[in-house]
């Protein structure tokens, strides 16, 4: 059994969701800003530990949601951690400030008390998003991308990454700090080619891997070319779920012993205790890594294993439950 040698949760399998962004309101019942039911995050919190997370860290995505995510942590010690960041897709928010220096310094105070206080455990989420340009030009993204990985020299944490649709630039901008980031870190969600993920890996980077790294067949391909020392299991909750479109689904079909979840309605059917239809919760993560297993011809329970070593080496969770 992969936890024979935990002698807590024999028989069970241990999953680390390394993206859970739990802060979103619509853990609290809140859609496009509209209440739609009432607030169910104890219930969601309480399905991810039914199904074996273990552990979940949350993403922060600006100052905000980072101190946000630290409360949760807070509150949910040894079961939730944060990261601090600002996502490429929030970069205006800090070139628009009244005072984008401030608001930089603050974000690395705040990460450093998290540090030292246990509840962050990476930087980020910070990178580029070419798919989203909307939100914020490339060359917005760029700048504060740099003045972050400054700030991550300083920090010496391991790294969350956002990575879509600028692979080359991601690369041009991260490979010449990378003697001054010994830790290297994770660039998750990863929905890249087959070079972009080995070049990646090559470098030292883990690759997270979620519903939207498993929608097509070239999607399925390169995530069977991830070498198991360098696979982190995600949901990118309330994101990212995995749909009876994706290739990925052919996988659940053929193997139903995940799934004792309760069943999803929409949101206007809820009832407590029910799941809500496109709402990603972690205890899908299960969902995840049985296709992970069945692409890398691996047991579940020695996928899991692997996946949790490999968050517990790079990011250093307190293993105690
Ligand atoms: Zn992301």
């Amino acid at each position: 059994m992969a936890t024979e040698t935990n002698g807590v949760l024999q028989n069970m399998r241990q999953y680390i969701d390394i993206g859970a962004n739990l802060t979103d309101p619509m853990f609290r019942g809140f859609y496009h800003g509209k209440q739609s039911h009432a607030d169910d995050f104890d219930e969601v919190v309480k399905r991810a530990i039914q199904q074996g997370v273990r552990k979940m860290l949350v993403t922060g995505s600006n100052l905000t949601e980072s101190e946000s995510a630290m409360q949760l942590a807070r509150l949910h010690q040894k079961l939730l951690y944060a990261t601090v960041g600002v996502h490429p897709c929030h970069s205006l928010e800090v070139e628009n400030n009244l005072d984008p220096a401030k608001y930089l310094q603050d974000l690395e105070d705040l990460a450093l008390k998290g540090k030292r206080e246990g509840t962050v455990m990476a930087f980020g989420e910070i990178g580029l998003d070419y798919a989203r340009l909307h939100y914020a030009p490339a060359d917005i993204q760029r700048k504060y991308f740099i003045k972050q990985l400054d700030i991550a020299e300083r920090l010496d944490l391991p790294l969350f990454l956002h990575s879509r649709d600028c692979a080359v630039d991601f690369e041009a901008i991260l490979v010449p700090r990378l003697p001054k980031l010994p830790k290297r870190g994770v660039v998750h969600s990863f929905t890249g080619t087959i070079e972009e993920m080995q070049s990646l890996v090559a470098l030292g980077f883990s690759i997270g891997v979620n519903g939207c790294s498993l929608k097509t067949e070239e999607n399925l391909e390169v995530v069977k070319a991830i070498p198991l020392d360098k696979i982190m299991l995600e949901t990118d909750a309330p994101w990212c779920e995995i749909r009876p479109s994706h290739a990925s689904s052919k996988f659940l079909k053929a193997n139903n012993e995940h799934d004792e979840l309760p069943p999803s309605v929409k949101k206007e059917k809820f009832v407590m205790g029910t799941m809500v239809r496109g709402r990603c919760e972690p205890c899908t993560i299960s969902q995840v890594a049985s296709v992970v297993a069945a692409l890398k011809g691996v047991t579940l329970e020695d996928l899991c294993e692997t996946a949790w070593k490999n968050c517990v080496t790079m990011f250093g969770f307190d293993e105690e439950l």
